[in-house]
């Protein structure tokens, strides 16, 4: 799926996405930048960089819409960074909150951090391996995977902390549909 597009109407074609592009993985014809999917490891830079607003993140909000409309639990995996946008505001609001937004229920995505972190420890303890790169961000595993493929037998197969966190809440609930919602467009 593309995360990340470009408005075309709005690039004024000033370099300043490539220039900050880790991969360089933007190219540009007839005067308007477009992003090389293949290349990409959706580090966000570009967007974050555009004086234009040109660069677009995907909104899933109708799809969400459709899930709640659909009669299914609908359960949020909740990025514990959500306390840096809303001040004073603890895991109960947002239940609360949610909640009347017709949500089943929500919980934070450190619970698969703590699955995450288990499966480290398993792979340190039992497959003798010299080398293990294990990072969560996706951004760094995309950066093996396309840029350094090399590498990638020394990545540890692990889910990231969302991907653990859904795969056990559909195990636990059964037709439950997740919901991710955190601060990285990765
Ligand atoms: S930074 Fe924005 S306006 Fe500038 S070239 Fe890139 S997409 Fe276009
Ligand atoms: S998201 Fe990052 S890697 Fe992808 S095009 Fe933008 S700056 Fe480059």
């Amino acid at each position: 799926m593309e995360c990340l597009t470009l408005k075309k109407s709005n690039c004024k074609n000033c370099y300043k996405c490539i220039r900050h592009c880790p991969v360089k993985s933007i190219r540009f014809t007839g005067n308007q930048a477009y992003i090389i999917g293949d290349e990409c490891i959706m580090c966000g830079q570009c967007f974050v960089v555009c004086p234009q607003n040109a660069k677009q993140i995907t909104d899933e909000t109708e799809k969400v819409k459709v899930f709640l409309q659909s009669g299914v639990p609908v359960v949020v995996s909740l990025a514990p960074s959500f306390v840096a946008n809303f001040d004073g505001v603890g895991i109960e609001s947002m239940r609360e909150a949610l909640k009347q937004l017709g949500f089943y229920d929500v919980e934070e995505t450190a619970i698969g951090a703590t699955i995450v972190k288990r499966e480290y420890d398993r792979i340190c303890n039992e497959e003798g391996r010299d080398i293990i790169l294990t990072s969560c961000c996706h951004s760094a595993n995309l950066l093996v995977q396309k840029h350094f493929p090399k590498l990638i037998p020394y990545l540890a197969d692990v889910l990231s902390p969302m991907q653990a966190h859904c795969k056990e809440l559909k195990k636990r609930i059964p037709n439950v549909k997740t919901v991710f919602i955190g601060p990285c467009v990765a």
